[in-house]
């Protein structure tokens, strides 16, 4: 029989020659390699980072040796009515936002006039955060609008929350920039 190379990777993957072409069920050892990798693990839920989809993730985690939790694998969680188990090829690769070896690992920093980015601590990106708020808030505050109504506002600085965020860090995050004087604030997770 003639196989041409399409006809034999579609059937490696779906099985289409009977599982026999190939001398064994690719599908059916797909899922036992997966089984047997994530025998044991712990199941952590949590929600896609990356878009206002807001697809449910299940994580697979199991201490390795020296207590040091290892994460096995992240997939869509099948019991969510919004992803349904399905992950876009971005949320697939939601495992590489930890394990990544390419992954950045501390704030960075390229200072004025400078063309290179340097890592730089938490505290001092912080720091730097605060002062550049408060020199931004100074500068773009507003008390009286055109018509000399009393607004008090700050038009110089605009807020965007995460899809990731949970009802409580949403509601944080307005208070205090609506508590700064923001009329700019967005949120990525609307649905
Ligand atoms: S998996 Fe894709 S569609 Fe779902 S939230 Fe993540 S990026 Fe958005």
């Amino acid at each position: 029989m003639d196989v041409t190379r399409r006809q034999f990777l579609g059937a490696a993957v779906t099985g289409a020659f009977g599982g026999s072409t190939l001398g064994f069920d690719v599908a059916k050892a797909t899922s036992v390699k997966r089984r047997l990798r994530l025998e044991g693990a712990s199941i952590s839920h949590s929600v896609c980072p990356y878009c206002a989809v807001g697809c449910a993730l299940v994580a697979y985690t199991r201490k390795a040796e020296g207590g040091k939790v290892e994460l096995l694998q992240i997939e869509g969680d099948p019991d969510s009515p919004v992803n349904e188990g399905r992950l876009c090829p971005k949320g697939a690769t939601a495992l590489q936002l930890a394990v990544s070896r390419r992954r950045v690992a501390s704030p960075m920093h390229r200072a004025a006039g400078a063309t290179e980015w340097r890592p730089v601590s938490w505290d001092f990106a912080l720091d730097r955060l605060a002062q550049n708020i408060k020199a931004a808030r100074d500068r773009t505050f507003v008390t009286t609008d055109a018509n000399g109504n009393v607004v008090n506002r700050c038009e110089g600085i605009a807020f965007a929350g995460g899809a990731a965020f949970s009802s409580e860090e949403g509601y944080l995050a307005t208070k205090l920039m609506r508590g700064l004087g923001l009329v700019h604030l967005e949120q990525q997770a609307r649905v």
